[in-house]
């Protein structure tokens, strides 16, 4: 299609007007959003020393001083509710022969094991010999303090030989499994009945004798965590809403000295519902619909917050419009992913002219179902939604690395203003 040069000119200044709109000072706001919610003050965002719940008074804060409506049944735009939940509190000590492993780089804590406190444990590997010789090499070694080491590489082959039944059997004080890969934590509702920790293959010193290990755990049947929520009304329809949400939540710590900060997991989705409360709380981006913000806690738990939050609507589900889910927001230099794109391809196409005509982000690419965050159990009550991440090289993946200054936050900008534009025109 050919355009003429005054019509090329009104669109070059939309654009420009756009932008500048648009990037009054959005990134160092993140920024800074991303280092407050990291800092220790807020422990890793998890349920030591209160960091989930410490977040959530400071995003309510943030909703209620941002002007945000809060709902009847969450006036102090918070839903509050209980869920199971691990932790480990206090020492993490693990010592092998004379070597002290580093928590949170040598070794974790499994998300689901039980506290354990003692010395001189006997090593027992669970290799070839262990479960062909079990009976002539082994048994004998029952009602001995032992910690099992278990190599994740070879355990497969082991599958079928009655694997589970002879540690049973053997009832070993403590499991260590060695792990060549990365160490990715998590949060866990369920505990098992053994200590258990993961250690990095090549922290394993060779021809290793004797463990000693410290471990405090805590399980709480009923911990008290919070949806924190409010929202904008809409000009024309204010009964019928469009959810922007992402969760707060991460990992919090593991002991006293182990911190998982989040950053990108995700201090940067929660920033950018910050940010665009900051923007569509100016009178002039006001939406025809409602913009229902929500932040939810316990997704690291399994999609908890979100979960509750469908089984439990603060008005019936039918009036969300569309639900737009943000997570790992700050590293996009390869463009971003939309979960759910292949399900709205109406939606999908728009999103991608949107993004040509602005040149906001190198590729959307799409993807189908996926139960991998809050979005998810909102598609399966029939809310269309979409879930959107940040697509480039990141390995700071559910580890202690994932601080404020790693993400690259390219996309960023682009991510920010595809969102906004594709909520204005829905
Ligand atoms: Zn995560």
């Amino acid at each position: 299609m050919k355009i003429t040069s005054h019509k090329y000119y009104l669109i070059l200044m939309g654009v420009l007007l756009f932008s500048t709109k648009l990037n009054a000072q959005n990134l160092p706001f993140v920024k800074k959003q991303v280092d407050t919610l990291c800092s220790p003050y807020f422990s890793g965002r998890g349920y030591i020393d209160s960091g989930a719940y410490k977040t959530s008074i400071y995003l309510s804060n943030y909703f209620k001083n941002s002007g945000l409506k809060a709902f009847p049944l969450a006036e102090d735009y918070c839903q509050n509710f209980k869920m199971p939940v691990n932790t480990f509190p206090g020492k993490v000590y693990l010592k092998i022969d004379n070597k002290i492993l580093k928590p949170g780089i040598d070794f974790l804590v499994d998300p689901s094991s039980l506290g354990i406190n003692a010395v001189n444990l006997n090593i027992v590997r669970a290799d070839k010999n262990f479960f062909e010789n079990y009976k002539s090499e082994v048994e004998h070694l029952r009602g001995e303090k032992i910690a099992l080491v278990i190599d994740a590489d070879e355990i497969e082959t082991y599958k079928g030989r009655d694997l589970a039944k002879k540690i049973n059997l053997l009832h070993p004080n403590l499991i260590i499994e060695l792990r060549s890969g990365k160490l990715i934590w998590s949060t866990s509702r369920t505990k098992l009945k053994k200590a258990y920790v993961w250690l990095k293959k090549d922290a394993f010193p060779a021809d290793a004798k004797v463990v000693s290990v410290e471990i405090e755990e805590k399980f709480y049947k009923k911990y008290p965590v919070r949806n924190v929520l409010g929202y904008i009304e809409g000009s024309k329809y204010p009964d019928s809403f469009i959810f922007l949400t992402a969760h707060y939540d991460h990992l919090g710590k593991m002991g006293k000295e182990v911190m998982f900060p989040g950053a990108n997991d995700n201090a940067s989705g929660t920033a950018m519902v910050m940010d665009a409360i900051k923007y569509f709380s100016m009178p002039e981006h006001r939406l025809q619909y409602s913009i229902c913000f929500v932040l939810f806690t316990g997704e690291e738990a399994g999609l908890v917050g979100s979960h509750h939050y469908t089984e439990k609507p603060i008005f019936p589900l039918e009036k969300i419009k569309f639900l737009i889910n943000l997570d790992l927001m700050s590293n996009g230099q390869d463009g971003m992913m939309v979960v759910n794109g292949s399900i709205y391809p109406d939606q999908f196409e728009w999103l991608k002219k949107i993004n040509t005509k602005y040149h906001l982000l190198k590729e959307i690419k799409k993807r189908g179902k996926a139960a991998n965050s809050d979005h998810y159990y909102f598609s399966e009550h029939d809310v269309k939604a979409y879930f959107f991440y940040l697509l480039g090289d990141y390995p700071y993946y559910h580890d202690i690395y994932d601080t404020p200054e790693k993400p690259s936050y390219a996309g960023y900008d682009g991510a920010f203003k595809l969102i906004i534009k594709f909520m204005e025109s829905l």
